[in-house]
């Protein structure tokens, strides 16, 4: 396994459509196994291989439980364990079939270091996929988890998170990240 590098914005990779997955080889797994760890090795709790620069729609999560930041608020803490908490996931060509509900979470992205902006998605998801073998599993998705399949699943249609703030936020984002980052 390997770390792979983090694309950051304004990368045109994080701005371009993955494409379905055909081939579900050897190689795949590797790369698989690769965005796992990269992801870990980031202190991420998604990836999508956009991010990797890959055109591939893959996307890798792991949600630690109760291994918040410092800089999220106590209740965080002491919500209770989910069957996702902790649980590798691999989704290949992901759909959302069906939404809920809203839900308002303060996001970040390995792409956009020290952005975080509160974003608004469906509080539920229903969501169909294939593992890195192929097979096909569907999952009905709530909370933290359900907000970073859709912050993700936007990652593979190459849409970034700031595409979803309103426009003086975007632009604040972008001011900081321009100083932060020479072009
Ligand atoms: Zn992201």
């Amino acid at each position: 396994m390997a770390v792979l590098d983090v694309v950051l914005w304004p990368a045109q990779v994080l701005e371009t459509r993955a494409t379905e997955v055909s081939e579900f080889d050897e190689s795949l797994r590797r790369f698989v196994a690769d965005m796992h760890e990269t992801m870990h090795d980031s202190n991420g709790i998604g990836l999508a291989a956009n991010q990797v620069g890959d055109l591939r729609r893959v996307i890798t999560m792991e949600i630690p439980w109760a291994a918040r930041d410092a800089e999220q608020d106590e209740e965080q803490f002491a919500e209770p364990k989910e069957w996702w908490h902790d649980k590798k996931f691999t989704f290949i060509n992901p759909v959302i079939t069906k939404k809920a509900g809203k839900f308002r979470y303060q996001e970040g992205c390995l792409s956009f270091p020290e952005i975080f902006e509160f974003i608004d998605r469906a509080a539920e998801v229903w969501v169909s996929a294939q593992d890195e073998y192929g097979k096909s599993f569907e999952i009905h998705a709530t909370g933290l988890l359900s907000v970073c399949i859709q912050h993700e699943l936007d990652h593979i249609d190459g849409v970034v998170f700031i595409n979803r703030m309103s426009r003086l936020k975007a632009n604040l984002a972008r001011k900081k990240l321009s100083r932060a980052v020479p072009t």
